[in-house]
């Protein structure tokens, strides 16, 4: 596959701060970005050009469009009709299989188990009545999820003893998915890239701790066996191989006594994977950059112990101390405003591994 020539656009949906890290990943390249994004965006201040309009207006989809060589997103919700109009002007990677795959919870699940993975046990919610049959089905604790755009733990419900039918009223009419409740010790994830020529390369798996439903940190290396390990990669290649995929993604896995199990996919670069920025020569942005322009892959080694922390809200409070620590790496988000709940920035701590 011949590679994307240097100089060349990348377009971006998503102004967020995965776009921010994926355009500096870019400029190292030689590539430039522009930035499509219907509010504030955190990646401009580093992109080379911004498009500000909503993904209902065709018109400036259109010229982002005719703008761009190639394009890819940074968050999955995006509207099936922005697709329309985008695909016939310019590549998109992932492509459009990977994304509809991981934009609803039950047609992500069809997916997995069909390719003999694991996931937790599942039923479609679509009324009170079906709640109350897969209540019946897979019991409580269990947790009741929207099929789609929910994030950071958005859009879920956790039913515990003695819920019924009648929680699904809490849901606004969603189509939802009713998920088993999984017994983990603990979270990992995977980030794994592959390019057009079917390169795979996967960094080594971290281990994640959520509060809230929000990430809150990663931790390589994860507590994993060896055969574990191989597994969780091998599952992550099956996968992109399978979606014939190009980029960056992030598999999120359960560790249980009876194996892994999957929890979701993210077919984007991974607040996970953060850590690579500073453990590893090539980064989880370079990787995918390197992957959508059909450039070989990168050295995905681990060649650092890294403890990923998100600085939240609050968390900015503690940035003279962050700024002055030996090991630590600080990444901000350039937002201007700081909120409760906000990812504002992460530091890297390392250890030589
Ligand atoms: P999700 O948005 O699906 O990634 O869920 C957010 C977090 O909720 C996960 O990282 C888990 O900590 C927890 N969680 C989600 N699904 C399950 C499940 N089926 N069983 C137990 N915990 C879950």
């Amino acid at each position: 596959m011949t590679n994307l020539p240097l100089g060349a656009t990348i377009g971006i949906l998503g102004g967020g701060q995965l776009g921010r890290m994926l355009s500096v990943a870019a400029a190292r390249l030689g590539y430039k970005t522009h930035i499509f994004e219907p509010g504030t965006a955190p990646a401009a201040d580093v992109a080379h050009a911004i498009t500000t309009a909503s993904y209902e207006d065709t018109a400036a989809l259109t010229a982002f469009g005719q703008a761009v060589d190639v394009i890819t997103y940074e968050f999955e919700n995006i509207p099936t009709s922005a697709l329309d109009t985008l695909e016939a002007l310019a590549p998109i990677h992932p492509n459009r299989r990977a994304l509809a795959t991981s934009q609803d919870r039950i047609t992500e699940k069809d997916f997995l188990t069909g390719l003999g993975l694991k996931t937790a046990p599942y039923a479609n919610v679509e009324s009170a009545a079906d709640l109350e049959a897969a209540i019946a089905q897979l019991g409580t604790p269990s947790i009741l999820k929207t099929r789609r755009f929910g994030y950071d733990g958005k859009g879920q419900l956790r039913l515990k003893d003695g819920d019924t039918g009648a929680a699904y009223a809490q849901m606004n009419d969603a189509p939802c998915v009713l998920e088993g409740f999984i017994d983990f010790s603990h979270e990992v994830s995977v980030i794994a890239a592959r390019n057009a020529d079917g390169q795979v390369s996967c960094f080594d798996p971290g281990e994640n701790v959520h509060k809230d439903g929000i990430l809150r940190s990663t931790t390589v290396p994860a507590r994993l066996g060896a055969s574990q390990r191989t597994d969780a990669v091998l599952m992550a290649a099956q996968i992109l191989n399978a979606l014939d995929y190009v980029g960056v993604m992030g598999l999120e896995l359960f560790v249980t006594p009876q194996g892994l199990i999957v929890n979701e996919i993210a077919p984007r670069v991974h607040n996970s994977g953060h850590w690579t920025q500073n453990g590893c020569v090539i980064d989880q942005f370079e990787q995918h950059i390197r992957a959508i322009t059909s450039l070989p892959l990168g050295d995905g080694q681990r060649y650092a112990d890294v403890v990923m922390e998100n600085l939240i809200g609050d968390d900015m409070d503690r940035l003279p101390d962050l700024l002055s620590a030996g090991n630590a790496a600080l990444h901000l988000y350039g937002k201007a405003e700081t909120k409760p709940g906000r990812k504002m920035g992460h530091v890297n701590r390392i250890t030589p591994s």
